[in-house]
């Protein structure tokens, strides 16, 4: 089908970051706007389904609400071998299903009237002159002074943002099971009915992440895997490795039926926008410490609704400060400290075992971690208590490790 119109604004991509800018700029009074998606929804994606505590801000700021059912956690069990300890968060993580929750965010969009058309695939894109051009899979056109990449992580305006540049990305598998398949807990009880479980084992056998196991609605587990590029590892080696970790909780991996996906990790320097084009939510990067993503794309779709309207008044559509603006956002600079400690943690050769021990050993650590998580407190502005951790870290370390190599050796 093709369009003779030239939009104001096409969305491509109707998960959380193109439903929320959308909203955003709804919110602005733009009404000119087309949001495509490649499928019809009620359509799923591959996602632990955790929203973490900055959701309740980040869907108000868009008025969007959580309309689907959830079930609350409000404490989180990090493992690493023997060694188990429990955190309780300020707010608690939401987990939903993505095929609800994100149909729920095109209704609740539409009904203020905008325009999503479904089924419909951008294949190429082209900035020409003063719009974009869209060429549509099916041999349609479509034209927008303004195009945003909302698309996730295999975006069509990242590429065309990004070119060729070669990244490994992070890989994720995850699978949802009747929970009575879990229901054998570890030995010190860790699956309790409502904690969330983030289990670092693995990273002793080569993972650079970890494994998760949350509750969902309905009885059911959602568990999986985050694995970040500092190593490449396959997919099927990082499927022995969560079958094998799940293990321990009595949760039997089907041979079939767990899904992988590659993301790409926020960096702050990548491309983000370029004139008349900007990307938001994955196609934008990833948390690449934790894989999270769902309330980041809807922090991000705030600067990028905002930087729209403003760009539509004033006619100035180059985007040159959408970088700085995502960066500078309390989300950025999350993302931002986020990376450089997913580099620390994760890194390849033996070292991990320094910033492992440092996350589960210090009495504070956790805690921080878990009230950014619970969106009580930024972590990028917690730089004192950081410095404090790791002067602690300084004294304690080797004694620390001792205990981390005791934890897998038990
Ligand atoms: C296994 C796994 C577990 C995860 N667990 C969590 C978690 O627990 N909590 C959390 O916060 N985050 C999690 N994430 C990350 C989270 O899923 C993403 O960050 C989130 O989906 C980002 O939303 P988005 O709108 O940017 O992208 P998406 O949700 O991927 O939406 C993009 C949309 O664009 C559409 N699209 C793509 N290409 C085109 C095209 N060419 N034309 C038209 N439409 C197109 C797609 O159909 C899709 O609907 C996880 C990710 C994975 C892979």
């Amino acid at each position: 089908m093709t369009d003779p119109r030239v939009h104001d604004v096409v969305i491509v991509g109707a998960g959380p970051a193109g439903a929320a800018v959308a909203a955003r700029l709804h919110q602005h009074g733009v009404r000119d706007v087309v949001v495509l998606d490649r499928y019809d929804f009620p359509r799923d994606k591959p996602c632990g389904g955790g929203l973490t505590g900055h959701i309740d801000e980040a869907l108000a700021a868009v008025d969007l609400q959580l309309t689907v059912p959830s079930v609350a956690s409000p404490a989180a069990t990090v493992r690493f071998g023997s060694f188990e300890r429990t955190v309780t968060m300020g707010r608690p993580v939401r987990v939903i299903r993505r095929i609800e929750f994100d149909a729920s965010l095109v209704e609740q969009v539409r009904a203020k009237g905008v325009e999503i058309r479904t089924g419909v695939a951008v294949d190429e894109l082209a900035v020409a002159g003063d719009h974009v051009a869209l060429k549509l899979g099916g041999g349609g056109q479509l034209a927008a002074k303004i195009v945003v990449g909302a698309d996730g992580a295999a975006s069509v305006v990242r590429k065309h943002l990004t070119g060729n540049a070669k990244a490994l990305p992070h890989r994720l598998f995850m699978a949802e099971l009747p929970a009575a398949a879990a229901a054998t807990v570890t030995p010190a009880g860790a699956l309790r009915g409502d904690a969330m479980v983030y289990d670092f084992t693995a990273m002793a056998e080569g993972l650079r992440g970890y494994v998760w196991l949350f509750p969902v609605a309905g009885d059911r587990v959602n568990v999986g895997l985050m694995h970040y590029p500092s190593s490449r590892r396959g997919g099927p080696e990082l499927l022995a490795l969560l079958r094998k970790h799940l293990e321990p909780y009595g949760v039997a991996l089907p041979a079939k039926g767990s899904r992988g996906w590659p993301v790409w990790g926020y960096h702050p320097s990548a491309p983000v926008s370029a004139p008349r084009l900007l990307t938001v939510g994955d196609a934008a990067g990833i948390d690449g410490l934790t894989g999270e993503g769902i309330a980041v794309a809807m922090e991000q779709a705030q600067v990028a609704g905002d930087a729209i309207a403003r760009a539509l008044s004033t006619g100035e559509v180059g985007f040159a400060g959408y970088r700085r603006a995502l960066r500078k956002a309390v989300v950025g600079r999350e993302l931002a400290l986020d990376r450089h400690l997913a580099r620390l943690l994760y890194q390849h050769g033996p070292a991990w075992q320094r910033w492992l021990s440092l996350v589960l050993f210090d009495p504070d650590v956790l805690e921080m971690y878990a009230a950014r998580v619970a969106g009580t407190e930024v972590l990028a502005d917690q730089k004192a208590r950081l410095w404090g951790a790791l002067v602690r870290h300084g004294f304690a370390a080797r004694r620390r490790r001792r205990e981390l190599t005791a934890a897998v050796a038990r």
